[in-house]
């Protein structure tokens, strides 16, 4: 299993099963319901446990619930933590319902305030961190490999969060000093305040995956500055820290608007509950994870026709299962976790009645649910088995009005040639 690291910029070798595999993919700031376009890492970090596990490795997914930063603050002035609260409900209500399951851990910043504080004790105390006034800023002087991970050049770096008491406009902050209007704040050695986003995520990694890990994930627009520091927080620790950066694609809007009342614009919540959780998680496997990926009305129209079609398969009579044919699907994800050509093949899966390859494929992205047979009521099978008698005594005058009272109530009736029928529930 090899993926794309944005560090070495090269295809990485994941070591063999068992590995262990520790994962930790940067989640949301939670001030408000969140975009379609933060579902990506969350589903991708999910879909990579779900495979490495199904591939014999022990595998542990770290995703943190950024509840203290800049945007909050400003979404709710004076009750930030509120705001946090419930927003982090919403996280987690709508990712639950793409129906993935949940990562391991989901450690919130306001519950590791301590370990953060001493991470920034222990930089100022190697002389990678300075004080100002309440604040700690980062040295980025001293990091010589700074930049690398983003590819900027050291000395052209731009400026994070003017003050002119920095020592360099590129330090960037550890720790802000409380200011008004603020309602969080904890105790450190350089007074009340509250730390930096890029500093949470450096211990909440390590607390919960250890001081080296191997895939850190996120997306493209975390690269810089966010990942850039995590890097340099960490290496100035002496930590060997994350091994394989996995960046996706952003998330981009075409086509018509979507929803009203935000613009061109949509929320996880708003594209459950338009198209279902299933065709959002097909839409997601239509890109590689690495690059952009276009979020329409015809992009999500694709996506559920798709969908119907993998479902239709399960109408049908299986074919002899072929156990060989898996490998094809396994050399897709094998290689830098190719979703669009694993696709390909479940389709393929599906059009030669391989039912049972395309249940276990499915089932890899949390969509075995599709199999499922929505169970008719016994009216409807009532009508179906009156409709099987007109057959039999060839009364088909009635067979026919039988038919169409089925249709009416949304299910069709496949004839099968042996005289026995299955029932589907009409697209
Ligand atoms: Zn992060």
């Amino acid at each position: 299993m090899r993926l794309f690291d944005t560090y070495t910029k090269s295809l990485v070798d994941l070591p063999p099963p068992p590995g262990p595999v520790r994962m930790y993919f940067c989640g949301p700031t939670v001030y408000a319901r969140a975009h379609i376009g933060n579902a990506r890492p969350f589903i991708l970090g999910m879909w990579l446990r779900s495979w490495l596990d199904a591939t014999g490795y022990d595998v542990t997914l770290v995703h943190n619930i950024t509840d203290i930063n800049d945007k909050i603050y400003e979404a709710a002035p004076g009750a930030s933590a509120e705001l946090a609260a419930r927003a982090t409900g919403w996280y987690l209500e709508d990712t639950g319902d793409l129906g993935l399951g949940m990562p391991d851990h989901l450690p919130k910043a306001t519950e590791m305030v301590p370990q953060i504080v001493a991470a920034i004790d222990e930089l100022v105390a190697r002389d990678f961190a300075y004080s100002v006034d309440g604040d700690v800023y980062y040295r980025v002087a001293r990091f010589a490999d700074y930049g690398r991970l983003s590819g900027q050049r050291p000395d052209a770096v731009e400026e994070q969060e003017p003050n002119p008491l920095k020592e360099d406009a590129r330090d960037f902050a550890l720790w802000k000093a409380n200011k008004p209007g603020e309602d969080t704040a904890w105790d450190s050695p350089w007074g009340r305040g509250r730390p930096g986003w890029h500093i949470e995520c450096s211990v909440m990694a390590e607390q919960l995956l250890g001081p080296a890990f191997e895939i850190h994930g996120g997306g493209l627009d975390l690269v810089f500055p966010h990942h850039e520091n995590e890097v340099a927080q960490s290496r100035a620790l002496g930590h060997e820290f994350a091994r394989i950066w996995a960046h996706n694609g952003m998330l981009q809007f075409t086509g018509e608007k979507m929803s009203k009342s935000v613009g061109n614009d949509s929320t996880i919540r708003e594209a459950i509950d338009e198209w279902g959780a299933a065709t959002v998680l097909v839409f997601y496997l239509t890109g590689h994870w690495r690059k952009p990926i276009d979020f329409s009305r015809e992009t999500m129209a694709q996506a559920a026709a798709r969908l119907e079609t993998l479902r239709n398969a399960f109408t049908l009579k299986a074919a002899a299962p072929d156990a060989g044919r898996w490998d094809a699907f396994a050399a897709a994800l094998e290689d830098d976790f190719d979703t669009p050509r694993a696709l390909a093949v479940l389709h393929e899966w599906a059009s030669d009645r391989q039912l049972e390859l395309l249940l276990r494929g499915l089932g890899v992205f949390g969509l075995a649910s599709v199999a499922e047979r929505e169970q008719a009521t016994a009216d409807v099978t009532d009508l179906a088995e009156r409709r099987a008698s007109a057959r039999a005594r060839r009364d088909f005058a009635e067979a026919d009005r039988l038919r169409a009272e089925l249709e009416a109530a949304g299910w069709q009736m496949r004839d099968d040639p042996g005289g026995g029928y299955t029932l589907v529930r009409r697209a």
